[in-house]
């Protein structure tokens, strides 16, 4: 008997939707601003980059005191520029580690030749802020404190507020990695005391891949002067380059930019970050009740899970080969994505990108006919009796 054709997603692109941690599924009307092209120099490219810059400080209630950065290249180039550029070469970085992101961020000083002190939780455990506390008042010669927003790893939501609280008390410079919450969960800059936060064109602005940027606090960024220990990613060499050209120092991506430019101006026709975090959590718990519905279990208590990326424990029956279910889901129209946990065997199912709870309902319709297929009656991760 032949096999029904799979259905696939209803995408605007025919292409398959992506349920992942980024790149992310795009609107049509973001790629298709970006069929021309302008020279660096173009006075059009030009003012639609101010445009982009002048924004970004806006979505973290950063106006005025703020200036953006953009860093040519993915969201880590933005990281390593922020870290190299703010934590001098005789500075020592307080590294909050429970994910990818955090050690990511660990070997960037390490490489750079900053000191560092790390504090590590588990990856579905959120730092004690009491032993962060701790921490800061026993070692003066901390000079930063380094935190990831959503630890993209887990999906994990940490306290970047109350962290942001601990290092303005005890006089540290607070660099965070905004990267899968920026514009989706809030965050302000002021009351966190963020000295520079860094995020990319391609996750929940919904643009495509290949502009970081660093939204810094200006009288910090101007103190940062001959820190940098590389040419390409001093943050403040860029800054000044703006400042006195209105240009990048070196090729920009244009394409990106110019279409970074229209999922901005998407973004704030959604309510800014009050709208699309909307959305996002819709997506959220969408997912979750109908995972758990398949007997599917969740890494995260739903107080701890960020409406950006799901992870959910591997399920025990034999049936359930991984690869199987990822390959034929990806027939069917969506791509999800392994876990990378040490604490668990898990895969991800990510919330953002350009999707709805329509498109949410479509991937749980087509996780319970693979399941089907695959003869997986319930997909809980408990050993059976
Ligand atoms: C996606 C992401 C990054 C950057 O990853 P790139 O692959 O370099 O774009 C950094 N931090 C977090 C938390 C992320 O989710």
């Amino acid at each position: 008997m032949a096999t029904p054709a799979p259905r696939t997603a209803a995408s605007e692109t025919g292409d398959p939707l992506l349920l992942t941690p980024g790149p992310l599924t795009t609107a049509k009307s973001v790629k298709e601003v970006m069929v021309h092209d302008w020279g660096s120099r173009d006075a059009t490219f030009l003012r639609i980059n101010r445009e982009v810059l002048e924004g970004l400080p806006k979505v973290v209630n950063g106006e005025g005191d703020y200036v953006t950065v953009p860093m040519q290249g993915s969201g880590t180039f933005a990281v390593e520029a922020m870290l190299t550029t703010f934590v001098p070469p005789k500075g020592k970085c307080l590294v909050l580690i429970n994910g990818a992101y955090g050690h990511r961020a660990k070997k960037i000083l390490d490489i750079a030749g900053r000191k560092t002190v790390v504090y590590e939780t588990a990856e579905d455990t959120p730092p004690d802020l009491a032993k962060v506390e701790a921490i800061l008042k026993r070692t003066p010669s901390i000079t930063h404190v380094f935190a990831v927003h959503c630890e993209t790893t887990s999906g994990i939501l940490n306290p970047v507020h109350e962290i942001g609280e601990l290092a303005q008390r005890y006089g540290k410079t607070y660099l965070v990695d905004s990267m899968s919450a920026f514009g989706a969960l809030p965050l302000d800059v002021r009351r966190a005391h963020v000295a520079a936060v860094a995020a990319s064109s391609n996750k929940c602005i919904e643009g495509v891949p290949g502009l970081g940027f660093v939204v810094a606090r200006k009288a910090d960024l101007a103190a940062t002067e001959g820190n940098a220990t590389t040419l390409v990613l001093d943050l403040h060499d860029q800054w000044r380059n703006f400042e006195k050209t209105g240009q990048y120092r070196f090729t920009p991506p244009i394409h990106v930019i110019v279409s970074f430019h229209q999922a901005l101006t998407e973004f704030w026709a959604e309510g800014g970050q009050p709208g699309r975090g909307g959305r996002y959590a819709a997506n959220c718990r969408t997912l979750v009740e109908g995972m758990r519905a398949l007997g599917f279990e969740t890494l995260l208590p739903d107080d701890l899970q960020a409406p950006i990326i799901v992870t959910f424990h591997m399920p025990t029956d034999r049936r359930f080969v991984f690869q199987s279910f990822y390959d034929k889901l990806k027939d069917r129209g969506f791509v999800i994505y392994p876990g990378k946990l040490t604490v668990a065997d898990s895969f991800r199912i990510g919330c953002i990108g350009r999707l709805n709870t329509d498109h949410m309902n479509q991937a749980l319709d087509a996780v319970r006919e693979v399941l089907a297929e695959l003869g997986v009656a319930s997909a809980s991760p408990k050993k059976a009796a």
